[in-house]
């Protein structure tokens, strides 16, 4: 969870970003779904569920991705390292040509730099098989570092209205609220303590069911927030097939 949560603190940070993304960790175990399938699944789900969640994409990794947290790396070199450094993952793909080795495991791109760390995440394309390799893993050594990895989806939240599954640019919203307080007012322009906090979804959650079910003193950025929880919950114990 460590992924997650950092990624996640830092995007509570980025709050004049117009496309601050959010990383929901799924394990799409069932082999041969791909990220079509996937995301097609969990927008179905939310869809059902009534979520105010969208899904935009899983960029196009075919077979799910993988994400890992490690000290800056030359990219080129991540692939060999890790499949030098880690005997299980070495041993099954030893004797693979060129061509089979990156239908199994290829880098595919960094996401920014976390500012509160040094570490850089890496996202990784791989087979249905291997992943069931890296399953049994806790960590993947890179380098020296044991790092912690896992599966990953983008949820998009929109600037201006802080719900997820859309950006700004296609809010249907006629104002702004706050992703701080709730209130009508950009968010970078708040002037309440954090002791005024109160998540617009858990808010608008508790205003559809007509009951104060979820709490509201946090930020909408708040990992702990409970309407990001019922959401990555709901998509997790959908898609986690084992
Ligand atoms: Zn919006
Ligand atoms: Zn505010
Ligand atoms: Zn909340």
């Amino acid at each position: 969870m460590k992924i997650y949560s950092s990624v996640l603190r830092t995007n509570g940070k980025q709050l004049d970003g117009n496309t601050s993304k959010i990383l929901v960790i799924i394990k799409p175990k069932k082999s041969g779904i791909n990220s079509k399938q996937t995301t097609n699944e969990v927008k179905k789900i939310a869809k059902k569920y009534k979520l105010n969640t969208g899904v935009k994409s899983i960029k196009d990794i075919s077979n799910g991705g993988l994400i890992i947290d490690c000290n800056n790396k030359e990219e080129s070199e991540l692939v060999n390292d890790i499949i030098s450094k880690n005997k299980v993952i070495g041993d099954y793909l030893k004797g693979k040509s060129e061509a089979q080795l990156s239908s199994e495991f290829k880098f595919r791109f960094h996401l920014r730099r976390n500012s509160s760390n040094q570490n850089k995440t890496y996202v990784f394309e791989l087979s249905p098989q291997l992943k069931q390799i890296i399953n049994k893993m806790q960590t993947i050594n890179i380098g020296w570092q044991a790092c912690a990895w896992n599966d990953f989806i983008h949820i998009i939240r929109c600037f201006k209205c802080n719900k997820f599954g859309h950006k700004s640019a296609d809010c249907k919203e006629s104002h702004d609220s706050c992703g701080l307080c709730s209130e009508s007012h950009k968010t970078k322009d708040c002037k309440k303590q954090e002791s005024e906090h109160c998540c617009i979804n858990c808010k608008q959650f508790n205003s559809i069911k007509q009951q104060a079910i979820l709490a509201t003193n946090h930020s909408s950025f708040d990992k702990s927030c409970e309407s990001f929880k019922r959401i990555k919950n709901i998509i997790i114990s959908k898609i986690d097939y084992d």
